[in-house]
């Protein structure tokens, strides 16, 4: 245990050699006045000793303290160089605790930081509880952020490589949808990196900036059958096994079922899908896993689809996205296998130009498919919480319009960044000590 004999007003406040000269209660807020202990200054310029020019106040914003707002009253010295002939001519002092012209303590910034990267508060809401504006709070993220992205640690030990995209801004007047992709540690679903586009050219422009050694350690890279992203892989991952995961294949069945239900609703009603139509009622619900149902969703699932998908179009796509499922469940390659098969026959003989597409890209990635099982089954466990928190931090930042902004909130949340946060020690003994 560290003990350090100074006045206990110092040791409190925490901010170097600044002590407590008062307190006062303002509106609820706690109002410190602060000074630093120095009393002797020599110049920068030429070294000679200072002379004291007075006082300047400045209110910084600190954290809270014993659940309170806290504002720094904090009286600034102002020195004067002694020397007549010297450049330098008078200054404020500094300290490290407070960046020149911030309104808020280092500390306070950090705080910030970590309230906005790693807990996903907004920066508006963080902006509220320190009374600051939203670019104060934005500049704390990115000053204090920044290098704990950059931060090559980061990146460290990655064995298994996914690669994923995701809507970033949807279309307006002035774009189309606009899309990033995503990179993402799936053995401990770290998100390493986000990179604007989901062409494979942005993806191998990422891979080219890894070390080679780093390269070298990647054994299984997964990724979505549907994107050239294989492409990109190609060239720089010629080593790992390829694999296309259950996440994104049965992502690219629930999408077979979407486009069936729509042309189905469409033939049926004459138009898109509106509200009291079946077929859009249980939209969300033919998505989800048969195991996930329960009684009243099999329920309202049959009723819909008897009467909005006569010709059993819809059906037959909804049970080729749990063949797909099984295919995933398979405890043995050769149980895989037989899914496999019947993917095929089921999709083959439907006669539905969807599900034949479908098989199509199922066939064109069979070995990609079987590797999920020769690599013992990655688990999707990490994917899908990444993708979780990337939808959270985009429900929080309300459509970021700066993919600076996005990738630095994104890494912040889920990248894996080290916050070395000190842990607080155990108090000892169960009961207190009373003083006799
Ligand atoms: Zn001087």
């Amino acid at each position: 245990m560290q003990q350090q004999s100074r006045p206990a007003d110092v040791v409190m406040l925490g901010l170097g050699d600044v002590r407590v000269l008062g307190a006062a209660e303002v509106d609820g807020e706690v109002e410190l006045s602060v000074e630093t202990t120095a009393t002797r200054e020599w110049c920068r310029g030429c070294g000679v000793r200072a002379r004291s020019k007075g006082r300047a106040v400045t209110l910084v914003r600190d954290t809270d303290a014993f659940g309170r707002p806290v504002r720094l009253r904090w009286r600034k010295r102002r020195w004067r160089c002694c020397e007549p002939l010297c450049a330098t001519k008078t200054w404020t002092e500094r300290i490290a605790a407070v960046a020149p012209r911030a309104v808020l303590t280092e500390r306070a910034r950090r705080d910030a930081c970590l309230r906005v990267g790693r807990d996903g508060d907004s920066v508006a809401e963080v902006a509220r509880a320190y009374g600051t504006g939203w670019h104060t709070i934005m500049d704390a993220v990115r000053g204090h952020g920044q290098p704990l992205i950059d931060d090559p640690a980061r990146l460290a030990d990655v064995t298994a490589l996914g690669m994923d995209e995701t809507a970033w801004l949807k279309a307006n007047r002035d774009h189309h949808t606009l899309y990033v992709s995503g990179l993402v540690d799936t053995a401990t679903g770290r998100l390493l990196d986000v990179v604007a586009d989901r062409t494979a050219r942005a993806v191998a422009g990422w891979l080219a900036r890894q070390a080679p050694e780093w390269l070298a350690r990647i054994g299984i890279v997964s990724l979505d059958p549907h994107r050239g992203y294989a492409n990109a892989v190609g060239v720089h991952l010629g080593h790992a096994v390829l694999v296309v995961d259950h996440f994104h294949l049965v992502q690219l069945a629930n999408r077979v079922i979407d486009d069936v239900r729509r042309r189905v609703q469409q033939q049926q009603t004459g138009h898109r899908g509106r509200k009291p139509d079946p077929l859009y009622r249980v939209r969300k619900l033919l998505l989800k896993a048969c195991g996930d149902l329960d009684t009243s969703g099999w329920a309202r699932l049959a009723a819909a689809l008897t009467v909005g998908d006569p010709d059993g179009q819809v059906t037959a796509a909804w049970q080729l996205k749990e063949i797909t499922r099984d295919l995933y469940r398979a405890a043995t390659i050769d149980q895989a296998r037989q899914a496999l098969d019947l993917l095929y026959a089921w999709a083959d003989t439907s006669n539905i130009p969807e599900l034949r597409r479908f098989a199509g890209t199922v066939r064109r990635w069979e070995h990609e498919i079987l590797n999920y099982h020769r690599t013992g089954g990655a688990s999707n466990g990490p994917t899908e919480a990444v993708n979780l928190a990337v939808k959270r931090i985009k429900r929080v930042g309300r459509g970021f319009t700066n993919l600076h902004n996005y990738r630095l909130r994104l890494l912040l949340h889920c990248g894996g960044v080290n916050w070395q946060t000190q842990p607080a020690a155990r108090l000892r003994g169960r009961r207190p000590q009373l003083a006799a």
